[in-house]
């Protein structure tokens, strides 16, 4: 079997990054106090993030109000960001709503969206007179007993699913389905009826996937339902699109054409695997076929962010007329709650070369103080190429492909299952630092098994010179000084 050159998935970097790894004492520093892993963080993509979805907005000429979807990642800092942005915050659980209170969020800017909601989170919704998107028949009873009990209107929107889409019903866990909700609606919610203390507000979807035009369908289907519930009073005043707004990784198309190439025929086993233990990633191999596709977020896309909602605000309905178009007739406000592509650029991950060994088939592994749960993305894998920084480059270089291995005890702690090709072997104490991984993947899955500790939280400030800059850690953002 040829061996094969590992391809190479080199991400985008923005350029606070770019300035720390050229200060690499500086680094050294912040691991050395707040210990290995780290997750950095910089507010300024997540500024310019949320203006580019501002902008499309703008052309648009459409009233929107975007929320960042907290369950992203758990740093403060960013609730008191999007604060000082005027955006909303998608709360998904009590804690995540009651920091947002009490960072001083105008109620109006906020929703709980949780997929479970204890009666101790809707009280203090409904105290707050923040808005809930109700996701099932039992949930309504409950807001309505709270909201009666406490004596105030309970201000809701109705999660929907099951659009219509190709012939067939986009199926979902989550949200009433679009065929029946109208009926459950008008017979249930207002006054006189059961739903007594619900105020009805508005409608909300959240798709599974990244197409947008099933966000567009579901859009219109949306739209075709707020007409309906006109007809019987029930004004529908905004609709929330949810999350799901692509980011793009990568920074060379072809390099990810040649990633999956590669990877099927090392699944084939046609040339050596570049995977640990030859995972396809999705791919198999049965009868000598290869089958499957590839389980991981789609890394490299080329309509990112604004052109992913640009492309939903622009699907056409039956008689040509767009979602924008749409919204805008029938006075609706479009709402999103972006998680992922808001972070996109905010942080990354580092970590310290603890050893080096070879493995009885003859792989490098590289031992980093950080475990798989640190950095970890719900797919398959995360394809990008970690940066490192070695200490030592004036000796003899020697490329050296590695893996690279963590702290838990168990088989699988491989950080990237794909082989990662480098110019010379890392030593000791060396740095690794995992590019974009504020969304999700630093902090969704993290655990503290072993008793580890969790990874510590630092924002990087730049000064007007180099030495005034400075890492935050995220615990010193203080509610009060905004
Ligand atoms: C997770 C989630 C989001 C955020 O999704 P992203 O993919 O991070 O943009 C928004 N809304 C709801 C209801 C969610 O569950």
């Amino acid at each position: 079997m040829p061996k094969q050159i590992l391809p190479p998935l080199t991400p985008i970097i923005s350029n606070w990054i770019k300035e720390l790894v050229n200060n690499p004492e500086f680094l050294e520093d912040v691991i050395e106090e707040h210990g290995s892993p780290i997750n950095m963080h910089n507010a300024l993509p997540f500024r310019e993030n949320y203006k580019l979805y501002q902008e499309v907005f703008d052309e648009f000429g459409l009233d929107n109000l975007v929320f960042f979807a907290r369950k992203a990642n758990k740093c403060r800092s960013l609730v008191l960001e999007a604060k000082k942005l005027g955006m909303g915050i998608d709360t998904a659980s009590y804690r995540e709503l009651k920091e947002a209170l009490e960072a001083g969020l105008d109620s109006k800017k906020l929703v709980v969206t949780a997929a479970v909601k204890e009666r101790k989170l809707i009280e203090l919704a409904v105290k707050n007179e923040v808005l809930i998107i109700l996701d099932n028949e039992d949930e309504c009873k409950l807001t309505q007993q709270v909201a009666e009990k406490l004596n105030i209107q309970a201000q809701i929107g109705l999660r929907i699913s099951g659009f219509n889409y190709r012939g067939a019903k986009l199926y979902s866990r989550f949200g009433f389905d679009i065929d029946g909700v109208f009926n459950f609606i008008i017979k249930n919610v207002g006054k006189h009826k059961a739903f007594n203390s619900l105020n009805y507000q508005g409608l909300h979807f959240h798709l599974n996937g990244y197409s947008t035009e099933q966000r567009g369908e579901a859009c219109i289907q949306s739209f075709e339902l707020a007409m309906q519930l006109k007809t019987k009073g029930f004004e529908t005043q905004f609709l929330d699109i949810g999350g799901g707004f692509l980011m793009n990784y990568l920074s060379d198309k072809n390099e990810w054409e040649s990633f999956k190439e590669t990877l099927q025929l090392a699944v084939k086993q046609k040339v050596s695997p570049i995977t640990f233990q030859n995972d396809g990633l999705g791919y198999q191999v049965i009868n000598d076929e290869l089958h499957g596709e590839l389980k991981t977020y789609p890394y490299f896309n080329e309509k990112p962010k604004g052109l992913f909602l640009r492309e939903i605000l622009s699907y056409k309905n039956k008689n040509s007329n767009t979602v924008a178009e749409l919204a805008k007739k029938l006075n609706i406000q479009i709402r999103m709650e972006p998680g992922r592509s808001m972070l996109d650029q905010v942080g990354y991950t580092m970590a310290k070369v603890v050893f080096r060994k070879k493995d009885s088939q003859n792989n490098w592994l590289v031992g980093l103080e950080m475990n798989f749960t640190q950095m970890h993305s719900s797919s398959a894998d995360y394809l990008m190429d970690p940066i490192v920084l070695f200490k030592d480059s004036e000796s003899k270089q020697e490329q050296c492909d590695v893996f690279f291995t963590g702290a838990y005890c168990l088989e699988r702690d491989i950080l990237l299952k794909r082989k990662i090709a480098l110019k010379q072997l890392p030593q000791i104490g060396d740095l690794v630092i995992f590019p974009n991984t504020a969304g999700y993947m630093m902090h969704f899955f993290e655990s503290e098994a072993h008793l580890f500790d969790l990874a510590a939280n630092v924002w990087f400030e730049t000064g007007g010179s180099k030495t005034s800059s400075k890492f935050v850690h995220d615990d010193e953002f203080n509610t009060n000084t905004y």
